[in-house]
């Protein structure tokens, strides 16, 4: 099947996901052992090809932006609510899921939810900002997108970062290895500590898990956490040559919160190297009830009409 590149991204993001999620929170040593491109078997129980609540939610960003509706808090509280209930899934912060079932509408949604988290869940759902063609707008959007969850420099920032690593790559303003000064630069203003996190990262030529992921989970993997997250992401891509099977190994293989990293990053890369790199069952796997993989490959031809 020939797919296009918003069909690629959307696919991409749910393969990372429901991939990565099977070795999420795991020990180093386990995940190196058993990772093997073979299954969607993992670590854990889950049911093979399951994604989590980094593809739901990126599902909703694009569904409100082949929406005629604007981009605003109200409106992406409603569709992050409607995507949930309509179709409940497994993977979401156990707090947030409660908040989400105790939740009608989006409008209850932004009354009652506390938005100051600078956890990664912002940075998770921001790849599809990536198809816009206006970096202005995407800053805005990513803003927007942060705020209504986490409304503080560090959310905002990783939303941005994500959402400019993901139109770099869509756009081919350059090369994978130059994507940390686009990046740097479209975040300026956001947040110091980040940035200066993003730096050392692009000076540095080799993987310090000690300066990756924080000194509290040095020994443990990308924490989850928006500006480990987004640091991860500009890590990975820029060392990817464009490689989706050793980008996926490699998100897995840092650690921590493995169906984030995997998401995001194998999302971004499918946009132009598409899937054919990967093993057929990641595709012909994937779940596929009603918001599946022909889902997606629809959603992804909507949002390229658009
Ligand atoms: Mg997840």
């Amino acid at each position: 099947m020939k797919l296009n590149k918003y069909q690629n991204m959307l696919l991409g993001i749910a393969i990372g996901d429901a991939f990565g999620a099977s070795y999420e929170m795991q020990p180093w040593p386990k995940i190196s052992k058993q990772l093997h491109l073979s299954s969607y078997h993992g670590l854990n129980n889950r049911k093979q090809g399951t994604y989590t609540d980094d593809t739901q939610m990126s599902i909703a960003v694009a569904e409100l932006l082949i929406s005629d509706k604007e981009f605003t808090k109200e409106n992406l509280a409603e569709k992050f609510v409607e995507c949930y209930k309509r179709d409940p899934h497994q993977g979401y912060a156990k707090g947030f899921q409660n908040f989400l079932e105790s939740v009608s509408s989006g409008e209850e949604f932004l009354e009652k939810i506390n938005s100051n988290s600078i956890r990664n869940g912002a940075a998770m759902r921001s790849v599809p900002l990536g198809v816009l063609s206006n970096l202005e707008d995407i800053i805005k959007y990513a803003k927007i997108n942060a705020s209504i969850t986490h409304n503080t420099p560090k959310g905002i920032t990783s939303s941005v970062c994500v959402a400019t690593v993901s139109h770099y790559v869509f756009h081919k303003l350059g090369e994978y290895k130059d994507i940390f000064d686009f990046c740097i630069d479209s975040c300026q203003g956001l947040d110091n500590e980040s940035i200066s996190f993003f730096e050392r990262l692009k000076n540095r030529g080799c993987l310090e898990p000690l300066l990756l992921f924080g000194e509290n989970h040095a020994d443990f993997g990308v924490p989850c956490d928006g500006m480990r997250t987004a640091g991860a992401v500009l890590y990975l891509v820029s060392k990817s040559k464009g490689n989706l099977e050793k980008s996926l190994t490699k998100s897995i293989l840092l650690g921590g919160d493995t169906d984030s990293t995997a998401s995001i990053v194998c999302g971004i890369i499918a946009i132009n190297e598409g899937l054919n790199s990967l093993p057929s069952f990641l595709f012909d796997k994937l779940e596929n009830d009603k918001y599946g993989r022909d889902y997606l490959i629809s959603l992804g031809q909507q949002l390229s009409a658009k």
